[in-house]
């Protein structure tokens, strides 16, 4: 890719959209994006179109999701939107949480239509979601909940138009439904391609669980080893959020010589100066679902856990914890994003100012994405991989990206990882368009 010097924006701003403007999520993506185009060499026409396909998502469905609740049908509001698909098959998680809107999943299917194209993935950007605590529902109160919303997302999702993921609450057996669903209501055996991150009994793919925060670990060693201050030199680690991405995380740092001091999920955080034992935590949240009870280390609030003296932050939890409230007292040098937009705008300049250096969630998290995408490939090969060989193919796509990005950190002469990771994505989803007009 060859960038030329950034000069200044030729595409004319506009008023935020509704998407951006109920979003700031979205806004700072679509700004982000809009500050960059000018330095990618497009023809003006081009560099139109491509930021009109960021701001405005391809399509967005609402649809109202029933289950039974003893004597009662409780109404659940669930969500799918569609991004983009100029580079492929929409593709992204599915999330349960009691503050999801159809902004957020607009929001996360733009991040998604990024991160797919920095990744050279055949997929465009998705994200789905149903607003509820799953912690409130039982077993088979969940299932119903999924079956239900697998049936009302109909054919708005299948393998060659929109394919789902777990995401926050969401896991390998949720996906299990869905693909259970979906097949059933299609009339034929199961098909496996319709959702990735399965369990390996229904067609998954071996380390699809781990692979995002094995992804952010590797990242973390590969920005450490640029930095030359290798991980296991003396790195202190905090890791906000114990979910499927965090606890990976840490386990994965751990076993390369990181000191893992704390943790936390919603429940709470603990400190150990002399490291956390993060195998017995582990296996208390899956005991336990939490750490609450946890006591393996000093409890603190997960707030305390931002500022404290460490050399690597992993924000693995969810969007804007680290905002222009508490940036300042962020110690970390190197914030590697677990999570989704877990940096707000302000909060990103903040910290950038002060030279801290941050791997974008486009890049950091995408391990996720791009063993999902193998399982898909496994899925219509009928064959199946090794986790070695899984890990050997995650490790050379994520450092060719990595190795991308640095490339176009020289090209545009900015330090901002952020910024180079969106010009990089950006570049190649316009190198497409063009051929989509003549
Ligand atoms: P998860 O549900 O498995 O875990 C989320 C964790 O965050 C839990 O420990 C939860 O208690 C904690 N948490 C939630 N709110 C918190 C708060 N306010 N303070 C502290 N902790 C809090 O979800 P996950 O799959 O690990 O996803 C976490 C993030 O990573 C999300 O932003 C998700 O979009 C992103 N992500 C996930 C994947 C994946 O493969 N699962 C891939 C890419 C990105």
């Amino acid at each position: 890719m060859s960038l030329v010097a950034v000069r200044p924006l030729e595409v004319p701003t506009k008023e935020p959209n509704n998407w951006e403007a109920k979003s700031p999520y979205y806004q700072r993506i679509t700004t982000q994006a809009a500050e960059i185009i000018p330095a990618l060499g497009l023809t003006k026409f081009a560099a139109a179109d491509v930021l009109s396909t960021l701001r405005y998502p391809n399509n967005a469905l609402s649809v109202s999701v029933p289950v039974r609740i003893g004597d009662e049908i409780q109404v659940f509001s669930g969500y799918r939107v569609q991004h983009d698909n100029t580079l492929g098959t929409y593709k992204g998680g599915t999330r349960y949480h009691p503050g999801v809107t159809i902004y957020d999943c607009a929001a996360l299917s733009l991040g998604m239509t990024i991160k797919c194209a920095l990744m050279g993935l055949p997929f465009g950007g998705a994200k789905g979601g149903i607003r509820v605590d799953p912690s409130k529902l039982s077993p088979h109160q969940l299932s119903e909940l999924t079956r239900n919303y697998t049936l009302a997302l109909g054919d708005f999702i299948g393998p060659d138009t929109d394919i789902p993921a777990p995401d926050m609450g969401t896991g390998p057996g949720t996906m299990a439904v869905m693909l259970h669903t979906y097949s059933q209501a299609h009339g034929g055996g199961p098909v496996h391609s319709v959702v990735t991150g399965k369990p390996l009994a229904v067609g998954g793919i071996e380390g699809r669980v781990a692979a995002t925060g094995f992804g952010v670990a590797f990242l973390a060693s590969l920005e450490a080893q640029r930095q030359k201050k290798p991980l296991n030199q003396g790195y202190r680690a905090a890791i906000h959020g114990f979910g499927n991405v965090g606890s990976i995380a840490a386990r994965q740092l751990s076993k390369r010589g990181v000191l893992v001091t704390a943790i936390c999920d919603a429940t709470g955080g603990l400190f150990r100066k002399d490291g956390i034992d993060i195998e017995a935590a582990t296996s208390h949240v899956e005991s336990t679902g939490s750490l609450e009870g946890f006591a393996g280390g000093e409890r603190i609030v997960g707030a305390d856990l931002l500022a404290l003296d460490v050399d690597l932050l992993v924000p693995a939890s969810m969007e804007d914890i680290i905002n222009t409230s508490n940036a300042d007292a962020v110690c970390a040098r190197l914030i590697v994003e677990g999570a989704n937009g877990p940096i707000t705008a302000g909060a990103h300049r903040m910290l950038t100012r002060r030279g801290v250096q941050i791997i974008p969630d486009i890049l950091a998290n995408a391990g996720g994405v791009v063993a999902s995408h193998l399982e898909g490939v496994q899925n219509r090969q009928r064959m199946s991989w090794t986790r070695i060989a899984v890990e050997d193919k995650l490790r050379a796509t994520l450092t060719d990206a990595h190795r991308r990005v640095i490339q176009a950190t020289l090209d545009l002469g900015t330090p901002d990882l952020r910024t180079a990771a969106t010009a990089v994505a950006v570049k190649s989803i316009a190198d497409a368009r063009k051929y989509y007009h003549h």
